[in-house]
C-alpha cells in the first residue's frame, strides 16, 4: 500500500464517536479555565485540608487541583513538596522503577512543529530497524542492566501495527549473558506510538504489550491545531481516545502525558486529571502513568525554542508536585531528557520512574557500543549518566531501584493494581521484588563502588521487612529469604 492510502484507512471515526458523550469529548476549555479562576483562595487552612486528603491516598477533584495551582505563597509550596514526597513514600516506598527508550524509526507522516522528525525536515536522515539492528539495539540495553524497555516510532507506514508487534517479538527474544553467566532477557516491553485502531492494538496485546502510551502534547485545542497543522495528528480527536481503544482492545495498562511548554502549564495539569477521570468513568481503570516531558530544543523545529510557554525549573517541580498530590497512586515518569540536578531535585516530590543510559538516536545503542558518533535526534537529551551512575546516587539518597516486572507477569494490571495500590498491598510485594531484582543487578551488573552502596542499602530493606506485620501476617518472610539466598546463588527471576 502507497503512503496515501495508507493514510486514509487509519483513522476509524467511529472509533472516536462510540466514546464521546452526547457528541462531546471530555476537555472542556472553559471548564478548565473557571476551575481556574474560581479557586483562588488558597489560604494555609483551605491549602492544608487538600493535603491532607492526598495524605490519606484520595484523589483529588478538579477544584481541589485548582486550588493547589493556584498557591503562590513559596513557604505553602515548600510544605507542599514535602507533603508530596511524603504521599510518595505511603505509596511507592522508596523505590524507583527504571527502563531505557529504544527507538526503532523515525520516518513520521506528521508535520509536530517541536519535532525534529516531523516529515518536512530535511536535515534528518530517516531510518527503520531491521530485525538484526533490534537485536544489537537490545543487545546494547541488556548490558547496561536493563530489563524493560519502551520501544519508540514514528508513525509512517513501515512501522505500522504489524511491524511494532514484529519488533516486540525481536525485543522479547534476544538473551545475553551477564556476569553471573546466566541470561538477561527483557521482561517487559512498553510501547510509545502512535494512536491506533482497536484492532492493531490487539495485535500488540497479543505479542506482550506492557503499558501503552500515548501524550495527547497539549490539551488546549487551539495549540493543538497549530502544533499540528497537519498529517494524522492533527486531528485531537483521534488522538484523545487512543487509550480508550486500548482499554476495548483489552490493554488495561495504559500511560498519558504532556509536552510542557506547548501552552499553559496549569490548564495542562487539569487536562490530565481530567484524562485521568475520563478513562475512570468509562472504563473503571485510571492511567498506570503520567509523563511530563518539557519541550527542549529539537533539531530544525523553531518552536522547540521560541515558544512563549516554556516552563522554568521552579514551576517544573511545582506540575509535579501538583500532580503527585492530585493522583497519589498514578506513577509519574521523570525522563532523561532533564538534566540530573532537575531529575534528582523532583524525584524527590513523587517520581516513580526513570529512564537512564539513554539514547534516543536510531540505532545509538549500537552505534555506543562500538564507539561511533550518533545522528541527529528527536530532542536533546539532558541526562547522560550510566545506569551504574543514576543507581549510585540513588542509592545514596536512600532510594532502592527496581527492575521489577512482576506485577504484569502476575496480572497485577488494570483495575486489580489500582485496588492493590490504594489499599497499600502492591507495594508490600513491590518492596520484596525491588530487593530480589536489585541484588540480581548488583550482582550482574553493579561496579564495586555501587555495589557497596547497595548492599547496604539491601541490609536496611531487610531489617524493615522483617519487622512489617504483612511480611509475618502472610507467611512471606521465609518465601523472601529463600528467594533471596537462591538468587544470591546464581538463580534469576524469582518474584513473588
Ligand atoms: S512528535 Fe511523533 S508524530 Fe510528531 S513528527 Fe515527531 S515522531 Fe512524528
Amino acid at each position: 500500500m502507497d503512503t496515501r492510502s495508507w493514510i486514509d484507512q487509519v483513522i476509524k471515526q467511529d472509533q472516536i464517536d462510540k466514546y464521546l458523550i452526547n457528541g462531546k469529548d471530555f476537555i472542556n476549555e472553559n471548564e478548565i479555565h473557571n476551575k481556574l479562576n474560581m479557586n483562588k483562595d488558597c489560604s494555609k487552612e483551605k491549602v492544608r485540608a487538600i493535603l491532607d486528603k492526598s495524605l490519606a491516598v484520595e484523589r483529588l477533584s478538579f477544584d481541589e487541583t485548582a486550588t493547589l495551582l493556584n498557591v503562590t505563597d513559596e513557604d505553602m509550596w515548600e510544605e507542599m513538596y514535602e507533603v508530596a514526597a511524603e504521599v510518595k513514600r505511603r505509596v511507592y516506598d522508596n523505590r524507583i522503577v527504571f527502563f531505557a527508550p529504544l527507538y526503532c524509526g523515525n520516518l513520521c507522516v506528521n508535520s509536530c512543529r517541536y519535532c525534529g522528525f516531523r516529515k518536512e525536515n530535511a536535515g534528518e536522515e530517516r531510518k527503520v530497524l531491521t530485525a538484526e539492528e533490534i537485536r544489537r539495539e537490545t543487545d546494547y540495553i541488556l548490558s547496561q542492566g536493563h530489563k524493560r524497555v519502551i520501544v519508540v516510532y514514528g508513525e509512517h507506514p513501515k512501522t505500522d501495527a504489524k511491524y511494532i508487534a514484529e519488533s516486540m517479538k525481536t525485543v522479547y527474544d534476544v538473551k545475553k549473558k551477564s556476569r553471573s553467566g546466566k541470561n538477561s532477557y527483557i521482561r517487559r516491553i512498553n510501547v510509545n506510538a502512535a494512536p491506533m485502531s482497536i484492532e492493531d492494538l490487539k495485535m500488540l496485546k497479543e505479542v506482550g504489550i506492557g503499558t501503552y502510551q500515548v501524550f495527547q502534547e497539549t490539551y488546549h485545542k487551539d495549540t493543538y491545531k497549530s502544533a499540528h497543522p497537519k498529517g494524522l495528528k492533527a486531528n485531537y480527536r483521534w488522538r484523545l481516545y487512543s487509550l480508550h481503544r486500548a482499554m476495548d482492545a483489552g490493554i488495561d495498562d495504559v500511560a498519558i502525558g504532556a509536552l510542557f511548554g506547548l501552552y499553559d502549564w496549569r490548564f495542562e495539569v487539569m487536562g490530565l486529571l481530567y484524562h485521568a477521570d475520563d478513562l475512570e468513568k468509562q472504563f473503571g481503570i485510571g492511567p498506570h502513568t503520567i509523563s511530563f516531558p518539557r519541550l527542549t530544543p529539537a533539531s530544525g523545529s523553531e518552536l522547540s525554542i521560541a515558544s512563549k510557554y516554556l516552563v522554568n525549573n521552579k514551576d517544573f517541580k511545582k506540575l509535579v508536585t501538583v500532580l503527585r498530590l492530585a493522583v497519589p497512586y498514578t506513577g509519574l515518569i521523570i525522563t532523561a531528557r532533564e538534566n540530573p540536578e532537575v531529575r534528582d531535585e523532583v524525584v524527590k516530590v513523587g517520581c516513580t520512574q526513570l529512564d537512564a543510559s539513554t539514547k534516543i538516536g536510531i540505532g545509538a545503542y549500537d552505534k555506543a557500543a562500538h564507539n561511533e558518533k550518533e545522528d541527529k535526534q528527536q530532542f536533546t537529551i539532558g541526562d547522560n549518566r550510566t545506569l551504574d551512575q543514576v543507581v549510585n546516587k540513588l542509592a545514596e539518597m536512600g532510594k532502592i531501584t527496581s527492575f521489577c516486572t512482576a506485577g504484569y507477569r502476575c496480572g497485577r494490571t488494570g483495575d486489580k493494581i489500582m485496588n492493590l495500590l490504594e489499599t497499600g498491598t502492591e507495594g508490600k510485594f513491590c518492596k520484596l521484588n525491588a530487593v530480589l531484582t536489585f541484588r540480581e543487578y548488583l550482582d550482574d551488573y553493579a561496579t564495586e563502588e555501587t555495589k557497596k552502596i547497595g548492599e547496604e542499602l539491601i541490609k536496611k530493606e531487610f531489617e524493615e521487612i522483617n519487622n512489617m506485620e504483612f511480611y509475618k501476617n502472610n507467611k512471606l518472610l521465609s518465601v523472601i529469604n529463600d528467594y533471596y539466598k537462591r538468587i544470591s546463588e546464581g538463580e534469576r527471576d524469582l518474584y513473588v
